[in-house]
């Protein structure tokens, strides 16, 4: 009889891939998938390090598994794995943890599944994952999440990513390319490009230093392959989005018009401290020559809140930058110490009752100008890519630019695109809208 294998995935669009990718390496060893609240033989938990209180997230969940089956083996891989190997293979239950070189061979650790005494660690050192391996989801969800580019280069003082997921590295543009075939061959409309600093892409694609091709090369390439409806960029540097990407993007076939760019802070000071590669005027002309060719355009912000040295006139300079700013939405992530970071031993710490104070104010902003975002486009005409879950007798998607819809369930829509003209906006902030052609089967 198959033996049962779940998944738990924790993070990033990145290790949402590449649990899908090591889903199907399982499936391919003859093993069924089930759904993590299901009684399965081995349970595989892809952890993050930037997840808060991961740790407490990770036992949690090992508990979860246990609660369902106990004589199961437990697995962990993913960024919390390669960081602290050890202390996930101490939590009760844990037979196995391996790092970022071993967490694609994870097949090959498994004998009869039968739990081990105490957790195993096969891990490395962070130095040895220059290699890259491909991945992608399908199946999950609406879209398919493509990984193009892995690890980081960059040195922000805060960031423990690096240390989790090694040098920037690149797959090949070919190999993106049959990828993204492979999607669109499964009827899936919409693929989100993603890495760790896909800007970056091209940089060890052929196992060296230099960048082989350029993230506005894999752009151009990508538009060109036949049957993708949608693609859209994750998140990319704001130093690493050039002027040409933006134009491209906004005479493109596939690609939409949906920019998600970290700033981190609107203080010039700050953003010297956490070691970012560009000062705020750099952002004003990112955001500004995008809203130039792309109108309407969404643009979200990455915004950290609490960094050492934050006084309340830098953050309130922070605010009102971004007040200011013609953006859509912030991610608001409150500033926290990690173990190897920089930051974690700069001055000026901040406390831990402002940081939530400062991060309630910028949820707060967030919340104004999405709506401002969305009454902007109500009038317009806009593509939606229906989702698959009926949310309480309704059927939700979003616009190419971001707008999230909802109109009550029809199991016809899901997974199509349809053309519409955006109506108003309801009470639960979700836009309504009307059909604007039949249907398109
Ligand atoms: S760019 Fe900075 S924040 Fe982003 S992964 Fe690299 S080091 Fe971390």
């Amino acid at each position: 009889m198959d033996k049962k294998v779940a998944f738990y995935t924790l993070g990033c669009k990145l290790n949402f891939s590449e649990t899908s990718t090591i889903a199907r390496d399982f499936s391919s060893e003859g093993f069924e998938r089930v759904d993590f609240k299901e009684k399965a033989d081995i349970y595989v938990i892809n952890t993050c390090s930037v997840t808060e209180n991961a740790d407490k997230r990770f036992k949690s969940i090992v508990k979860q598994a246990q609660k369902v089956n106990p004589e199961a083996f437990v697995a962990a891989v993913g960024c919390y794995a390669q960081l602290k190997p050890q202390e996930l293979a101490d939590v009760d239950g844990v037979d196995l943890v391996l790092g970022a070189t071993e967490k694609f061979k994870i097949t090959d650790y498994l004998n009869d599944l039968s739990k081990n005494d105490m957790g195993e660690v096969h891990s490395c050192e962070i130095e040895d994952a220059n290699f890259y391996v491909g991945s992608y989801s399908i199946g999950d969800r609406t879209r398919a999440f493509l990984k193009v580019q892995d690890g980081c280069d960059y040195k922000c003082t805060y960031c423990t990513i690096p240390l989790a997921r090694g040098v920037s590295r690149s797959d090949t543009l070919e190999n993106v390319l049959e990828n993204a075939r492979a999607i669109s061959a499964k009827n899936i409309k919409e693929i989100v490009l993603t890495g760790v600093n896909i800007g970056d892409y091209g940089k060890g694609e052929f196992g060296n230093k230099k960048h082989g091709h350029t993230f506005y090369e894999l752009v151009k390439a990508l538009d060109k392959v036949e049957g993708i409806e949608r693609l859209r960029i994750s998140s990319i540097e704001p130093n690493l989005l050039k002027n040409e990407t933006i134009e491209f993007v906004s005479k493109s076939k596939a690609f939409v018009p949906h920019f998600h760019i970290p700033l981190q802070s609107g203080n010039n000071e700050i953003l010297k401290l956490m070691r970012r590669r560009y000062m705020k005027e750099l952002y004003v002309e990112r955001v500004s020559r995008i809203k130039e060719v792309m109108p309407h355009a969404c643009i979200g912000v990455d915004v950290i809140v609490g960094f050492p040295g934050e006084t309340d006139d830098l953050f309130l300079e922070t605010y009102n930058f971004l007040n200011e700013l013609e953006i859509s939405y912030l991610h608001v992530f409150t500033y926290s110490e990690r173990d190897h970071t920089v930051a974690a031993s700069l001055e000026g710490v901040v406390s831990k009752k402002v940081r939530a104070k400062r991060s309630k104010m910028l949820r707060g902003l967030s919340v104004k100008k999405r709506r401002a975002f969305y009454e902007s486009q109500i009038g317009s005409s806009r593509t939606v890519l229906f989702e698959g879950e009926n949310k309480e007798g309704y059927i939700q998607g979003f616009t190419e630019n971001y707008v999230k819809v909802k109109s009550p369930w029809n199991p016809e829509l899901v997974n199509t695109l349809q053309t519409v003209e955006l109506t108003d906006i309801d009470d639960d902030g979700l836009v309504r809208f009307e059909f604007v052609s039949e249907l398109v089967r």
